[in-house]
């Protein structure tokens, strides 16, 4: 973003908030050039971040995509779409309040476990087993045995 006193093309966020119920960002920045600050406001659409996969590849972040992660998980579970759908929104918000041009997959992923922990703990522990599998088997495993026992449908070997 150009700065409006010297035009100079470099300038850093210092702050940033949402806004108007989520639906802007509220940023404040400072010039790298001559010290000014300013406060912006920028849309949702514009801000949303993009997400950088494991392979190093770019991607627009895809809210479709993350609810079907999570209805799959929460599949069979006493949780309403509703809830789900605010779930969802409270990792786009997240996102967005970063302030970043680029989030890593793995923020998102951890935000997903977070709200399903809150939600319901068998899917959380689905959705972890899936996304944890190739990197931290132990700590899964860990997981499970907190949970240990009343849901039948848990079996082990
Ligand atoms: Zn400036």
């Amino acid at each position: 973003m150009r700065c409006p006193f010297c035009h100079a093309p470099e300038t850093k966020v210092i702050d940033s908030r949402l806004a108007n119920e989520g639906d802007s960002v509220r940023r404040r920045r400072e010039c790298l050039t001559c010290s000014e600050r300013f406060t912006t406001f920028e849309t949702a659409e514009l801000v949303m971040p993009r997400i950088v996969k494991s392979d190093g590849s770019r991607v627009p972040f895809d809210d479709q995509k993350l609810l079907q992660g999570m209805l799959k998980a929460l599949e069979k579970r006493p949780v309403s779409l509703e809830t789900i759908e605010q779930a969802v929104n409270h990792i786009k918000n997240n996102l967005r309040a970063t302030g970043d041009r680029e989030v890593p997959a793995s923020r998102v992923g951890e935000w997903v476990m977070d709200e399903l922990k809150l939600l319901d703990q068998v899917a959380y522990v689905r959705f972890a087993s899936v996304y944890r599998s190739f990197q931290d088997l132990d700590e899964f495993r860990k997981e499970i045995e907190k949970l240990e026992a009343p849901q039948a449908e848990q079996e082990t070997d």
